[in-house]
């Protein structure tokens, strides 16, 4: 397969851990026969460096012409002066939005080996957790109309969906579920809100076209309980705006992990944003000690979702497991007085272990 990579390393460590990745994504691309043509776009603080404005027309469009978007993390100290309307992390917001990207897929993974990182106790999470989120990110309370009233006395916000933007991102959940335990979860506050009345009405009535996934649903304050009680009952998580923000926040800092976990961003058809969802992480930048995982792993879900190369993307993913069960352990991730690796060399070790 030919493929057209958009690379947009940003600042911080995003260029040292985004050079990792790419290592890895060509040598299975190598191993497995593909193609890849990259373009280097710049956007964040290091765009307002060179042109002034965080996002330039010329880089979206540069990212809107390739197949799939990998971005490293945007932002750090030096930007903090810069006015609201100029920050680099309005990047992103530009990205998102000019890629047309309303599903956010953020997994959330705890590896046997790392379970004492995470905050539960091990008899929680002994069987293992491996929970993929997606969280609508168009539309909702934080697009909808809000006010004040004349007096400032009160104010307003509105939760609003269309059957068109559930059904859209439910049938992203359910194709995601046939490639994981065939499990949805749609969590909402349909007890209360007229809005989650409609995304179960919605989702409900798309599930009966996928008999093989198994569709509950759980209301979201009883679902911010079951991820710190019981998180193994999840599979895919499906929810709305607001809620997924809350939600995979949790889910996240619940695997103890920050530099392991992926995310994707997706629209309609295949073309999709992928980056790790740490930050830019300035206290470590230019050290050689972040953890690249997080970036290699947004790698395997590229693979997966914008090009359908479930074997490839699985490869990556059993490459970062034995690294991990052999010991390859980055600062973040090592114990106190455990050896540990630097960037480029925990890169290495998962490369090295691709077949
Ligand atoms: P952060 O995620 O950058 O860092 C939080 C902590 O986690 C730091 O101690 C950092 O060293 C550590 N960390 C993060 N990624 C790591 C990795 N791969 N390996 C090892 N350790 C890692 O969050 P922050 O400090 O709140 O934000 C720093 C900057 O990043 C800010 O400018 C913020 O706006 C920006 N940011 C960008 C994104 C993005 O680009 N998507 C997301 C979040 C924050």
């Amino acid at each position: 397969m030919d493929m057209h990579i958009a690379l947009v390393p940003g600042d911080g460590i995003g260029p040292e851990i985004v050079r990792e990745a790419v290592r890895v994504l060509d040598r299975t691309a190598e191993i497995y026969g593909h193609r890849i043509e990259y373009s280097e776009v710049d956007a964040g603080g290091v765009s307002i460096d060179k042109y002034g404005v965080p996002l330039r027309k010329e880089a979206l469009e540069e990212c809107l012409s390739s197949d799939a978007v990998l971005l490293g993390a945007v932002g750090g100290p030096k930007w903090d002066g810069v006015p609201g309307d100029k920050r680099p992390e309005k990047a992103l917001l530009g990205l998102r939005s000019g890629l047309g990207l309303y599903t956010n897929m953020r997994p959330a993974v705890i590896y046997p080996e790392l379970s004492d990182a995470s905050p539960l106790k091990s008899e929680i999470i002994a069987s293992g957790i491996d929970i993929l989120i997606l969280r609508e990110l168009t539309g909702g309370i934080y697009f909808g109309e809000r006010g004040r009233s004349e007096d400032g006395e009160s104010a307003y916000d509105t939760m609003s969906y269309s059957k068109a933007e559930i059904r859209r991102i439910a049938l992203k959940a359910f194709e995601s579920a046939r490639l994981r335990e065939g499990h949805v979860t749609l969590v909402d506050k349909a007890n209360v809100l007229e809005s989650s009345r409609l995304w179960r009405e919605t989702v409900s009535e798309m599930g009966k076209s996928y008999p093989d996934v198994t569709l509950d649903y759980m209301y979201v304050d009883n679902a911010s309980m079951q991820l710190v009680r019981n998180p193994s009952q999840f599979d895919v998580i499906l929810t709305e705006n607001m809620f997924g923000d809350i939600l995979s926040d949790e889910a996240s800092m619940i695997t103890g992990s920050i530099g392991m976990l992926p995310s994707a961003s997706l629209g309609d058809g295949t073309r999709g944003m992928y980056e790790p969802i740490h930050g830019s992480a300035p206290d470590i930048a230019g050290k050689n000690v972040a953890n690249p995982t997080a970036t290699i792993l947004s790698v395997a879900m590229m693979l997966r979702y914008s090009f359908s190369l479930e074997k490839e993307a699985r490869a990556i993913e059993n490459a970062v497991k034995s690294a991990i069960s052999d010991g390859v352990r980055t600062a973040d991730i090592a114990k106190k007085g455990e050896d540990h690796v630097g960037t480029d060399e925990c890169g290495s070790e998962i490369l090295r272990r691709l077949v």
